[in-house]
């Protein structure tokens, strides 16, 4: 039976043209899944579905999400996020999901920052509006590439690579041209950095392991395709147990010239 899949030039061509009639013909379509994005069940025999390919150094994993939700397209991962997103799919969870706050991954050895990132997820409001943000804190200062510090250097080197310094969290700042935060199986797997010319887009941070979102963060970002990530320097935010703690935290930061921020859209949106 023929399925309501969307597969795109890009896709098409990664998987090639075999593979994608096989695909819309029904073989190889699965009828029912969990949308790659929003992580509700969808079914390709009765609603238009877009096929999403997450490519790796290595392999590449085929998922399936909701048209509605995001087009048809190829995700760039690395390796290691791609086995975290398999694992996800086939649903063999590794032990419990962090909670949001749980201290992650550390970014690439050549990545700009050089220590482990703690990133919490949460809403923010500003002018009325619900903001799905990442905060970003460094668990020990950074030091400039090539140097061992010890002065912390994480905000000048995030503002050099396009973040901008917040005076009050009362603005949602600019997009930052390039980088992206990757979302998929209804999960944060990953913010994003611009390739240098060449190269694909490389992770700035990964999660260890895919991080658990509150549904309400997940419902916010299907719903604005943006996310707000604000960092600060070691020691500024800490570990909040509530949002209403957490934008008080924030406040505090930016009062002090200790926060900067760039607005994110969704990897591969
Ligand atoms: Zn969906």
């Amino acid at each position: 039976m023929p399925r309501m899949l969307d597969v795109s030039d890009d896709v098409r061509a990664e998987i090639g043209d075999e593979e994608a009639e096989r695909l819309l013909g029904g073989e190889n379509a699965p009828g029912s899944y969990d949308c790659t994005s929003c992580r509700t069940p969808g079914n390709t025999e009765r609603e238009r579905t877009s096929t999403v390919l997450f490519v790796g150094e290595e392999t590449a994993v085929l998922a399936f999400a909701h048209a509605a939700c995001i087009p048809s397209q190829v995700v760039p991962v690395s390796e290691e996020q791609l086995q975290g997103a398999v694992r996800s799919i086939t649903g063999e969870q590794g032990g419990a999901p962090a909670a949001a706050a749980a201290p992650q991954a550390p970014p690439a050895a050549d990545g700009p920052v050089q220590a482990e990132l703690g990133v919490t997820s949460g809403l923010v409001l500003i002018k009325d509006e619900l903001i799905p943000a990442l905060v970003v804190e460094p668990l020990g200062p950074i030091a400039r590439p090539g140097t061992t510090g010890p002065v912390d250097v994480f905000l000048p080197l995030l503002i050099e690579q396009g973040f901008a310094p917040v005076a009050s969290v009362e603005e949602v700042p600019e997009p930052n041209p390039g980088w992206s935060v990757l979302v998929a199986m209804g999960k944060l797997h990953a913010i994003l950095q611009p390739a240098v010319p060449g190269a694909k887009a490389s992770a700035w941070w990964q999660a260890h392991q895919a991080m658990q979102v509150a549904d309400d963060w997940r419902a916010a970002v299907n719903k604005t395709k943006r996310v707000l990530v604000l960092a600060a320097p070691v020691g500024t935010i800490g570990q909040q147990p509530r949002e209403d703690l957490l934008r008080e935290a924030l406040d505090r930061a930016a009062s002090r010239g200790q926060l900067v921020a760039a607005t994110m859209p969704l990897a591969g949106t």
